[in-house]
């Protein structure tokens, strides 16, 4: 089972990656977290996109390539993964189809209006070590693996606010794109991340089932 999960900033792709993750037994394969992870470790791809990603700017599409090429061709891929975060323009996608014969097998577009993921991303934190988000309260440290919660750089408003706009432009034409394709399923992405789960379920199914 191949999944893109597709959907602005703060539509809940992580946190539905890992839940699709843990059912069907494939990797979540999260270009945020791989990017953030090479920052943190100073890299030399780290060193590389720190700044454009601080800035909610999208890193060389040929980079991000090359890094999701090498890694879905690793041993865990063989049956299947899901895509969080990639591919995120029209050129990116276009690569994915040359280097994976037969494409996805389903998009799922998380569906949520803009001033709701802005009221999202600016009250969320992240977990330094798991990549885990949790609507901001006053929870620490991360329930899931004890690492330290903090507030992303691109997650304060002003940055927020751009990203969405990346979105818009350079990311939302993938509806067409993958609906064009009949590999479209769109998701209310609204509601309780229970309520969504099933929502994405019942279309991954029907996917299953043909
Ligand atoms: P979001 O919460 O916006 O979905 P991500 O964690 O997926 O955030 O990505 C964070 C940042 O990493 C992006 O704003 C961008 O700078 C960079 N990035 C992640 N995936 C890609 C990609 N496929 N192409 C270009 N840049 C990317
Ligand atoms: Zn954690």
């Amino acid at each position: 089972m191949r999944i893109v999960l597709l959907g602005p900033p703060g539509s809940g792709k992580g946190t539905q990656g890992v839940r699709l993750s843990e059912i069907y037994k494939i990797p979540q394969i999260s270009t945020g977290d791989m990017l953030r992870k090479a920052v943190a470790d100073e890299t030399a791809l780290g060193k590389k996109v720190q700044e454009i990603i601080q800035g909610g700017m999208l890193v060389p599409d040929d980079l991000i390539v090359s890094i999701i090429e090498e890694r879905i061709s690793q041993e865990d891929c063989s049956e299947g993964f899901i895509l969080d975060g990639f591919p995120r323009t029209v050129d990116q996608a276009d690569a994915l189809e040359r280097v994976l014969p037969g494409s996805v097998d389903v998009t799922v577009y998380l569906n949520v209006p803009a001033e709701e993921v802005i009221d999202r991303l600016s009250g969320r934190l992240t977990c330094r070590e798991c990549g885990a988000v949790f609507p901001k309260r006053d929870i620490s440290p991360c329930p899931v693996c004890a690492g330290a919660l903090y507030q992303r750089e691109d997650d304060q408003k002003s940055t927020v606010e751009h990203r969405i706009g990346v979105y818009m432009k350079h990311t939302a034409p993938l509806v067409d794109f993958y609906r064009s394709r009949n590999k479209l399923a769109e998701v209310n992405g609204t509601g309780e991340p229970d309520d969504v789960f099933e929502r994405i379920e019942a279309e991954v199914s029907e996917v299953i089932s043909k």
